[in-house]
């Protein structure tokens, strides 16, 4: 079912305004955008879009991110899935749609919607894979019990408020439905410090250890099936292969096998883990709960 983002009623017909409060979808170039009255003209929200919208236009001119690292996380988590069939795919965060292309080919008799902040994304993934894309603020996702499976991807460390965001998950998938979330791990927060010079108002907003994530998705209703860790980059290596023997071992090994260093991340997780910290943690989570109130808390 489709949500009215304005006022959480059920739309009656998908695209049709709402019948409780009158809000009506809106179109930019072909994008249909489910925003609520008070995200549209409230001002830091607007500021919070804007920033994406120029971060999205820098990255589809120049990447900000390695395209052949992103492929190679993309096929990563596509398997992280396993062999479940899913019917109702929603993806969040698609950015230029890297693990979006993935899911279509896996899933190509699945219906897929892609949601975004940015336009400019939105537009370049409907040019490039067919889905149903629309624009909507990730902590307030118009559908109700509509996916059995939601993926979000690089997604919880940019949101504002991240229970909104996993409680709006919540919300859209099915009873049962499986969420497949991945963040930073232990992400280095000084690369994102406006004192020390990020040129991005909003970047990442937060870190996550396996403790913190595993709390905040319990809260939201979810209980954790798996978890992967990977990303792995050459600059994240473990003390023993910093220097001396230990270094020349791990590039003689590395660089034989993986030429260039976006292609690291390939390697499998167990022996990545054993040589390089990984950059980031992938939870495979079902839907356990509805959560309707403060005093939900498992
Ligand atoms: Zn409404």
């Amino acid at each position: 079912m489709r949500l009215c983002p304005n006022c959480r009623n059920v739309l009656r017909v998908t695209g049709d305004s709402c019948e409780a409060c009158s809000w009506e979808p809106q179109q930019h170039e072909g994008i249909p955008i489910y925003l609520s009255n008070s995200d549209q003209t409230d001002g830091s929200f607007v500021d919070y879009v804007n920033n994406y919208k120029n971060l999205s236009e820098a990255d589809l001119q120049q990447e900000i991110v390695d395209g052949a690292y992103l492929a190679n996380q993309a096929a990563k988590l596509i398997t992280y899935l396993g062999t479940d069939r899913f019917v109702s795919i929603l993806e969040v965060g698609v950015g230029q749609g890297f693990l979006l292309r993935k899911l279509k080919e896996k899933y190509d008799s699945a219906r897929i919607t892609a949601v975004d902040i940015s336009i400019p994304f939105l537009k370049y993934v409907k040019s490039t894979v067919d889905v149903e894309c629309l624009a909507a603020n990730a902590e307030n996702l118009p559908f109700k019990e509509e996916f059995d499976l939601v993926v979000a991807s690089d997604i919880l460390e940019h949101v504002i408020n991240p229970i909104d965001f996993l409680l709006s998950v919540n919300t859209a998938l099915m009873p049962d439905g499986l969420m497949a979330l991945r963040v930073p791990f232990e992400d280095n927060m000084l690369q994102y410090s406006r004192l020390l010079g990020s040129k991005y108002k909003f970047a990442h907003l937060r870190n996550f250890s396996k403790r913190n994530l595993s709390l905040i998705l319990s809260q939201a209703g979810f209980q954790i099936e798996r978890i992967h860790y990977d990303g792995y980059y050459l600059y994240r290596r473990r003390t023993l292969f910093k220097e001396g023997g230990g270094k020349r071992i791990l590039e003689s090994l590395l660089k034989r096998k993986y030429p260039s260093d976006n292609d690291v991340s390939k390697i499998p997780n167990w022996l990545g883990r054993a040589l390089m910290k990984p950059l980031e943690i992938v939870v495979i989570a079902r839907k356990k709960r509805i959560i309707t109130s403060m005093n939900d808390a498992s």
